[in-house]
């Protein structure tokens, strides 16, 4: 079974070889991202492999079915960057990797609220040049503070439980409630209630239409001054432009980011010798009170291992016309 994989990095490689074992499955490795005009690379490959920034829209996973490709999997969780009603139409099964390592993506969450919280992204800095004032380094205590959690899934759910442990008063918003956080003193509230009652605000929803620009100017005008907002979810979910907004008037005082939403052209490859074109982005990138990492809350040993071991699952299931896990239904 030969199997195509697009955005293809050598850590890819290194756990899906080791994951798919004698199988037989014969990898075809792709560093370029998935669309429409490099479709044509997986000819003679059964299936394709997958992940966030591949856009599997209508074209491409046209262009794919006609090379006869039968079956999309994806080495992730979110699947916004699938139009779900092409694959249908074109017959093509999806599969993703749902849940792999919530704790990796939670605990990446909780350490970017530690970093904003006490500054120890000046810190490292500073102590590295032999400067040791604490000036500008006050920090706020996370204990007893108001954390709003948004999507209580698998990784929200993670993420509140830590928070719990650190003493905080933990509210959430999803649309359905988990009643063993309600039962944990989680109380669920509408997202305008948490967006005003939380001191840390973190995003654990998926990007779907509903939630696009969730994060806008109107939501954030109701937020406390001062608040941290925390996103590791997907970009899409923030309107960046008014997030900004948030942070010249100072409302904002804190903001964490794993993802972004024009990060397609950014993040997974060494931009360090290259002009970045992205204003807003760069923008981002001169606030004392933003930290940003490039999409790498997923990244750990346990999680790159659960995800192959899962995607050969997923394709194996499918040579040997087994009924499919993990399909991703409209
Ligand atoms: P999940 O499906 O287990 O949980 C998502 C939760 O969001 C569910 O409880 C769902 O009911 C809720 N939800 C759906 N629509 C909502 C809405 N309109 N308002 C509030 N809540 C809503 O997913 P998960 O595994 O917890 O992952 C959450 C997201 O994290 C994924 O969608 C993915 O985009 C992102 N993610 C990021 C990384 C990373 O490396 N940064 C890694 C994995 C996943």
């Amino acid at each position: 079974m030969q199997v195509a994989v697009f955005s293809a990095k050598p850590y890819d490689r290194e756990f899906l070889t080791r994951a798919a074992g004698d199988s037989g499955i014969r990898w075809q490795w792709f560093p370029e991202q998935l669309r429409a005009d490099t479709a044509k690379l997986a000819e003679g490959s059964v299936a394709v492999n997958c992940f966030v920034n591949d856009m599997l829209d209508e074209p491409a996973i046209t262009a794919l079915a006609g090379l006869g490709v039968k079956l999309l999997t994806l080495r992730c969780a979110g699947f916004n960057q699938v139009d779900l009603a092409a694959a249908k139409a074109s017959g093509l099964p999806v599969v993703r990797v749902p849940d792999y390592s919530p704790h990796a993506v939670a605990e990446h969450t909780v350490g970017l609220m530690l970093t904003l919280a006490r500054r120890l992204h000046k810190a490292f800095n500073r102590v590295r040049e032999g400067n040791f004032s604490l000036e500008g380094l006050l920090g706020l205590d996370l204990h007893g503070r108001s954390v709003g959690v948004v999507g209580t899934g698998k990784i929200g759910r993670c993420v509140a439980e830590i928070m719990l442990g650190f003493g905080c008063r933990v509210i959430a918003h999803d649309i359905t409630a988990d009643p063993d956080l309600e039962s944990r003193g989680v109380a669920y509230v509408s997202l305008d209630e948490l967006v005003a009652e939380s001191r840390v605000i973190t995003l654990h929803c998926p990007l779907l239409p509903a939630t696009h620009h969730l994060i806008n100017a109107e939501r954030i005008a109701r937020m406390q001054p001062g608040v941290m907002l925390i996103n590791t979810s997907r970009g899409g979910l923030v309107d960046t432009s008014a997030v900004i907004d948030g942070l010249k008037s100072g409302h904002i005082g804190h903001l964490g980011l794993d993802v972004y939403e024009e990060e397609a052209e950014l993040f997974f490859d060494d931009k360090s010798g290259s002009v970045i074109q992205d204003d807003t982005f760069m923008r981002l990138l001169t606030f004392p009170n933003v930290v940003v990492t490039a999409h790498q809350a997923f990244f750990t040993r346990d999680a790159l291992t659960a995800i192959a071991s899962q995607t050969i699952r997923n394709l194996l299931l499918f040579r040997d016309g087994l009924p499919l896990e993990a399909v991703v239904t409209a």
